[in-house]
């Protein structure tokens, strides 16, 4: 799902996730627009969506989804 030319050496942020509800983790990716990183639990499929802050705040790269 890459767009082709897009160089592999910068890769999308991304944050570790623990999904609280099957008890696993994965890893979500920063949207298009930078606004927030969005994923799905590997195992239910529940949808996560969570605000990206920029230049400061949380620089947590791990979460917990109730
Ligand atoms: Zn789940």
């Amino acid at each position: 799902m890459t767009g082709g030319c897009e160089a592999p050496r910068t890769p999308r942020p991304s944050l570790q996730v623990h999904w609280k509800c099957c008890g696993v983790y994965s890893r979500i990716y920063l949207n298009r627009d930078e606004t927030y990183f969005a994923g799905n639990c590997p195992r239910c499929a529940s949808p996560v969506r969570i605000r990206a802050v920029k230049g400061g705040g949380s620089k947590s790269r791990f979460w917990t989804v109730e």
